[in-house]
């Protein structure tokens, strides 16, 4: 990891007692419980298609690990590098991504007549979006793994992610996005030196049209929670949000939901730390926002059930959440259950007005995701649902930037 080591960050580092990169121990599958070797690539489980989760060896990281020893660390993500999925420091892949900051918004706060309004940042990501995260993870371990090269269906944010990704990693990059995205979400896919292909459709039609090249050319396919280790990265949100809080974690977490990886991994971060003795049983009320164009979550969870359906005609200026189905629908349903959470629709005004809120107060430019969440907030505290004074945590996923065009109103 070149980078780090130029300013000596990482050899600095008190790797603990074990001298242990990883934890990790296998994989297990999050429905039929399947367990896999961790040590070759997987996609989705090979007995129910459903996704696979890392697991970590938490009792032999209690003992090494103590959470007190974490500030003296470097401020990306790979500070819990412990309990990511890499052997070998050399394959990790790093811009910088992670440790992102957590806002005390008392500007928006009075807005809204509440306290303790917490906003996560994750536009300081390195390419503008907490997609970093996870591509930054789960490319380093690809290539740990002996991928050749990487495909992904996206959005909009992961492609970018990816090929930047990719370009540190020396592999080449396929990315697949709906043709009527942004113009700026191509171009920087292209800058990174990735074969970008336009689809006409949806995310899920990228998936089909992506799936030809992996069978046909051995591409290995990055599609969210269609492989074990974007979640893994997704997962360090949880670990920041108790560490900058204090080992506190908050009563509300907002997160704006496409195919729920930082939901489904913060959930997972909250029960390994509590395994690691970090945090005590107390949860926070994980809450879904999605958009009225594009709700199959919402749907679901208020219908009770266990699985969504494929929502028609997914349409909404919130890129990052036309996600008509979710393979991992079932993980998110049942953090936001087991939590005593609950899911949200807001209107695409609601969600503009929202970014235009950020900015007058907090000055953050948001992307159209984290005003989505922002106007939730506004909601669930206006209806009572969030307490006076309960704490709770607003995530802004990315950089307004990219999104330009919404406020091109000359
Ligand atoms: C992808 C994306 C989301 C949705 O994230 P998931 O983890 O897939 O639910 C939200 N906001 C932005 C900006 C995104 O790019």
């Amino acid at each position: 990891m070149a980078r780090l080591d130029l300013f000596g960050v990482w050899d600095s580092c008190d790797f603990g007692e074990t001298n242990a990169m990883t934890f990790l121990t296998h994989l297990e599958c999050g429905h039929c419980k399947k367990e896999l070797e961790a040590d070759r690539l997987w996609n989705l489980c090979p007995a129910c298609e459903k996704p696979l989760l890392a697991r970590y060896d938490l009792e032999a990281a209690s003992k090494s690990l103590n959470r007190n020893a974490f500030g003296s660390r470097e401020m990306t993500l790979w500070r819990y590098r412990e309990l990511l999925p890499i052997r070998d420091s050399e394959n990790m892949l790093s811009l910088g991504e992670g440790y992102t900051p957590i806002i005390k918004a008392e500007r928006l706060a009075r807005e809204f007549g509440t306290t303790n309004l917490f906003i996560k940042d994750e536009s300081h990501n390195p390419t503008g979006s907490f997609k970093d995260r996870g591509l930054s993870v789960a490319v380093s371990r690809a290539r740990e793994l002996g991928a050749t090269s990487l495909s992904i269906p996206t959005a909009g944010n992961a492609g970018g992610s990816m090929s930047a990704y990719s370009a540190l990693a020396g592999l080449p990059a396929y990315v697949f996005m709906p043709e009527d995205v942004p113009k700026l979400f191509p171009a920087e896919c292209r800058v990174y030196g990735a074969e970008v292909t336009l689809v006409d459709g949806l995310i899920t039609d990228c998936g089909r049209v992506a799936r030809e090249g992996v069978e046909r050319f051995g591409r290995f396919d990055l599609s969210t929670l269609k492989e074990p280790y974007r979640l893994e990265g997704k997962k360090t949100m949880g670990y920041e949000i108790a560490e900058q809080m204090g080992w506190e974690l908050p009563d509300a977490i907002i997160y704006p939901t496409g195919g729920g990886t930082g939901l489904v991994g913060m959930w997972k971060a909250f029960a390994e730390m509590e395994s690691l003795g970090w945090i005590g049983p107390k949860r926070p009320r994980m809450v879904s926002v999605q958009m009225e164009g594009c709700a199959p979550i919402v749907k679901a969870f208020h219908e009770q059930r266990e699985f969504a359906e494929p929502w028609e005609g997914a349409e909404t200026v919130a890129d990052g959440l036309r996600v008509p189905s979710a393979v991992g629908d079932f993980l998110i349903l049942k953090a936001l259950r087991e939590s005593s959470g609950t899911a949200v629709a807001v209107s695409d005004p609601e969600c503009l007005e929202a970014v235009e809120l950020f900015g007058r107060t907090e000055g953050i430019f948001a992307c159209p995701e984290g005003g989505a969440a922002l106007a939730a907030y506004q909601r669930l505290s206006n209806d009572g649902w969030i307490r006076e004074g309960e704490t709770a945590v607003v995530f802004n996923t990315g950089s307004g930037l990219k999104y330009a065009h919404l406020w091109d109103k000359d």
